[in-house]
């Protein structure tokens, strides 16, 4: 089959651009392994909100925002429950204050809430132990398995041919020139080849000979059965353990369990560690002391993609004329991938993106650099990238 662009894995990343190109007229293959939506997306928690270390991250999420309250209008759209960040560390109150200045220059409505004024607000939370919070009320949640395969459906009713259960083997390069895609089942034809293979898309790379800074983490998520007369709730993140938890139907989902080391993505684990359901019960009977009964009902692990610097890896590869990547959301993929997957599809029209890319260029990391796995959703720069923060300007390509 010959196509206009193949696009290998249909997560977030892949099905939205699928998307814009296709409905730019493209004749695109879209190719996953499995199913739209069965990889991380899927496994993921939803949160789409403004509160980052940075302000490009803040652009994305409400472009994200505006995007999937768009697309998934007969399904409920985005669920505006508002975010909720506290911190237990007394020392971390200057660096919220200067957060908190930064999204209101952006636009965005957010306070800083200390001691009693987070009881008052949130009744239904024991805040004990902790100093301080920023409320962002205009955050919501998403279900990203809902977003992917309404993106992969649109794709679809474009023209896109979904080449399902197939798994990409190869990408085919001839003089510096990609030539299409060798898959379990034939070869796919085309001149532009997009990898939004998420967790995968390191090791498909690497059979191409081309080696870039993408290292998979697992990451881990619980729901809980239905809770019998449930408080009206924010989504919640504490700092430092990381544990959050966000209404989910009639019950709540809560996470962390990151695994802050590589994993390998043809054999991890795709369960919650049997630890996680004590550890997170325990937590949540703390900061909900009417939870104390609460089930919790089924768990998973998704992987995730690491980067040096936090931020993904978009954009043409330099070596491969046709070549392009959108892979490394360091855990926050259901926020960037939306837009960031509109402005690769500009790119590859040829148009001037709608958010620079130019930062994010797969090949700015020279060298086999070796790097630790971050947590990637903070207020810390943990960096110090803010000064060399890539630009949120639109249009500067
Ligand atoms: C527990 C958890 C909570 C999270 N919470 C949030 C959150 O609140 N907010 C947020 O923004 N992000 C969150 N994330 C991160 C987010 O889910 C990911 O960043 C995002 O889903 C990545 O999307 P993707 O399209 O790049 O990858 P994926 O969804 O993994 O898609 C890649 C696809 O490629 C396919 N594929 C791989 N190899 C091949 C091959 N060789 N041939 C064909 N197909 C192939 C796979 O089958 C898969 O469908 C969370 C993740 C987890 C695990």
């Amino acid at each position: 089959m010959k196509a206009d662009a193949v696009i290998i894995g249909a997560g977030i990343a892949g099905s939205a651009l699928a998307y814009h190109l296709s409905d730019e007229g493209l004749k695109v293959a879209l190719v996953d392994k499995d199913y739209p939506g069965l990889g991380t997306s899927g496994r993921s928690a939803g949160f789409l909100t403004v509160q980052h270390w940075n302000r490009l991250d803040l652009l994305l999420s409400r472009l994200s925002q505006e995007f999937c309250s768009d697309i998934l209008q007969e399904k409920g759209g985005l669920q505006r429950v508002g975010f909720l960040r506290v911190t237990a560390r007394g020392e971390d109150i200057p660096l919220m204050k200067e957060r908190t200045r930064m999204y209101r220059q952006e636009g965005v409505e957010a306070e800083l809430l200390e001691g009693k004024e987070l009881e008052f607000r949130f009744p239904a939370i024991d805040f004990s132990g902790l100093a301080a919070g920023i409320h962002t009320p205009g955050d919501g949640f998403v279900d990203a398995y809902d977003v992917t395969t309404t993106l992969a459906s649109l794709a679809r009713a474009n023209g896109t041919v979904m080449k399902m259960a197939t798994t990409a083997q190869r990408i085919e390069i001839r003089s510096s020139k990609v030539s299409g895609v060798e898959t379990a089942q034939g070869k796919l034809s085309a001149d532009i080849v997009a990898v939004a293979a998420g967790a995968w898309s390191g090791s498909l790379l690497r059979k191409a000979e081309i080696s870039l800074p993408l290292k998979p983490y697992r990451t881990q998520a619980l729901v809980t059965a239905p809770v019998e007369g449930l408080p009206l709730l924010p989504m919640f993140h504490e700092l430092p353990d990381g544990y959050y938890f966000r209404p989910d139907q009639d019950g709540i989902l809560l996470g962390d369990g990151t695994e802050y080391r590589e994993a390998e993505p043809t054999r991890y684990n795709t369960h919650a560690d049997f630890g996680l359901y004590s550890e997170i019960a325990g937590w949540i009977s703390k900061r909900m002391p009417t939870m104390k009964e609460v089930v919790l009902a089924r768990g998973w692990a998704g992987l995730c993609v690491a980067t040096p610097d936090r931020y993904p890896l978009v954009g043409p590869l330099d070596a491969v004329d046709g070549l392009y990547l959108m892979a490394g959301f360091n855990g926050l993929g259901v926020m960037r991938s939306p837009p960031l997957a509109r402005a690769l599809a500009d790119k590859i029209l040829g148009r001037r993106p709608s958010v620079n890319l130019a930062p994010l260029r797969p090949g700015r990391f020279s060298g086999n650099v070796d790097f630790p796995i971050m947590e990637g959703f903070t207020l810390q720069d943990t960096l110090g990238l803010s000064k060399s923060e890539p630009s949120m300007e639109r249009d500067l390509e």
